[in-house]
């Protein structure tokens, strides 16, 4: 198991102009624009799990990303966009 940057839609500024985490992540097509929903979405398939992201997000002080475990087989252990996410993106 390993951790993975997640963005929590509801807080990413990024409809309004926020590219911070995508200019910062060292990691080619890791952070990602979603063009269609305007917010910063992570493939866990690159994400090296090194946090910068999370650094300059809450510098910013946007709070928008949380690491979260993954499964060896590459699943999330709980789901982006849930609301019970917050305080529980560590299960072990
Ligand atoms: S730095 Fe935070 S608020 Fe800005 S685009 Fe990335 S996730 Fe969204
Ligand atoms: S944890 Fe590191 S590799 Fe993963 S999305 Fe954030 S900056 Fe990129």
């Amino acid at each position: 198991m390993y951790n993975v940057a997640q963005v929590l839609e509801e807080k990413c500024v990024a409809k309004k102009g926020c590219r911070l985490c995508i200019m910062y992540c060292p990691e080619a097509n890791c952070l990602d624009l979603n063009v269609t929903k305007m917010v910063a979405e992570v493939n866990i398939n690159r994400c090296k799990g090194c946090e910068l992201c999370v650094v300059v997000c809450n510098a910013a002080k946007h709070n928008a990303i949380e690491m979260q475990a993954v499964s060896a087989s590459g699943k999330l252990m709980s789901h982006k966009g849930e609301s019970a996410a917050l305080g529980q993106a560590y299960q072990g």
